[in-house]
């Protein structure tokens, strides 16, 4: 017997339905079982597909593929220089990874707030938080939704700062008419698994600056370089290699670059899903003043990564704990993303402390993320709808 549902009566439905799940096809596997008859696991000719596939979708000049998103955010940060005693601005309403990078390179994330009402890092308030120390950006395009970049952009370049865009969420988004990859000095991408399109694990920075391209090229693969011209002594014959700067392993397989190459014929069938279900969203819950929808950008054509849904507290007689298990009571799984970064243990421990930015704070007080994802069925997306209905209608003021 299942339990009655918080809301009452029987859930919406009787299955489980996730925020995320990839789509893979059979062209997908075909891939991956191709290289696996190949001469090249890693390193092999995989990975310069991928890398120019991902120039041509997005404009770029040069892209290096990574291990992840989180690898990918720690070379552009060495690239763009950060090092000791420097100071990174990034926003709390992200995944760890868009601050850690900053740690690992032995710098400070300052968090800049929120704009209320695109979520994305507010300019104003990162340009208050620019000190002769700061040497890079961190704009998060959060949910899909590109950030303020004219804005940033500017100031930044002004005050001689790089920006790196973590764009894990908005592959497929276009911001001005321009495609995301293309516009901050460096853009990097994630491929786990809940983002738009998957390599299992993995990541990209892109970027159009020859001299960054190079030094990306050195932190992705232990510093070590086998070009004659890069080379500060005489080769000593044809095995020789030198490490001429500092360097890690974070390279991708050529079975999960296989993988991505495929996957990305696929982007424009889901981002045009993931728009779909996002409007259907926004017209159901536009008619209900207990929540309140995350507006569309002027300016950006989002595929977006997530959807999130904030409630009225004036309006409903649950907080957003309650209605979170009421959701799950109807078999609806949701999330919170993010917790501010800065209210981690690890981050209190290094004296950042509650209040540093309210809105933030205020935000993931009253937030959840729906399912989205290209796999869902429009019954799926109907009974998340029916879920979130039937929740307001009980707890209605
Ligand atoms: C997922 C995500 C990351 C980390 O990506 P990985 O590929 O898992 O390392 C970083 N930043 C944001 C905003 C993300 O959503």
């Amino acid at each position: 017997m299942q339990k009655p549902a918080i809301a009452g009566g029987t859930p919406v439905r009787d299955t489980k339905l996730y925020y995320g799940h990839q789509y893979l096809d059979e062209a997908d596997v075909q891939a991956v079982v191709d290289v696996l008859h190949s001469d090249y696991l890693t390193c092999g000719p995989k990975i310069t597909e991928l890398e120019k596939k991902l120039c041509e979708l997005t404009g770029a000049k040069y892209a290096v593929v990574c291990s992840n998103d989180t690898a990918a955010l720690h070379i552009a940060c060495m690239a763009a220089g950060v090092s000791d005693g420097d100071e990174v601005i990034t926003t709390p309403i992200t995944f760890l990874a868009s601050a850690n990078c900053a740690l690992y390179c032995g710098a400070k994330p300052v968090f800049a707030d929120i704009d209320e009402k695109t979520y994305n890092m507010d300019p104003k308030a990162m340009e208050q938080a620019i000190t002769p120390k700061t040497k890079a950006v961190v704009a998060v395009d959060y949910t899909g939704q590109v950030v303020d970049l004219d804005a940033i952009m500017e100031i930044c370049h002004r005050n001689n700062i790089v920006v790196i865009e973590d764009a894990a969420h908005s592959i497929g988004t276009k911001y001005k008419g321009k495609p995301v990859g293309s516009i901050a000095d460096m853009t990097t991408f994630s491929f786990h698994p809940v983002k738009t399109v998957t390599s299992g694990e993995g990541g990209a920075v892109l970027t159009d600056n020859e001299e960054l391209y190079r030094k990306l090229l050195l932190h992705r693969s232990h510093g070590m370089t086998r070009e004659q011209s890069q080379m500060t002594r005489e080769s000593e014959g044809g095995w020789y290699y030198q490490m001429i700067d500092m360097g890690y392993n974070y390279r991708m397989t050529d079975m999960q670059a296989a993988l991505l190459i495929s996957q990305l014929d696929k982007l424009p069938m889901f981002s045009a899903r993931r728009k779909e279900i996002v409007a259907r969203y926004n017209e159901a819950f536009a008619q209900l003043p207990e929540l309140v929808v995350q507006e569309e950008l002027e300016g950006s054509d989002s595929t977006r990564h997530l959807y999130i849904l904030r409630i009225n507290p004036e309006k409903l007689s649950i907080d957003r704990r309650q209605f979170f298990d009421a959701m799950a009571a109807e078999n609806i799984m949701c999330n919170v993303h993010y917790i501010p970064i800065y209210l981690q243990p690890y981050y209190e421990k290094l004296g950042y402390k509650p209040g540093l930015c309210p809105k933030a704070e205020k935000l993931y007080q009253g937030m959840m993320s729906l399912p989205l994802y290209y796999a869902m069925s429009d019954q799926d997306v109907e009974d998340v709808i029916a879920a979130v209905r039937k929740i307001v209608d009980y707890y209605r003021r």
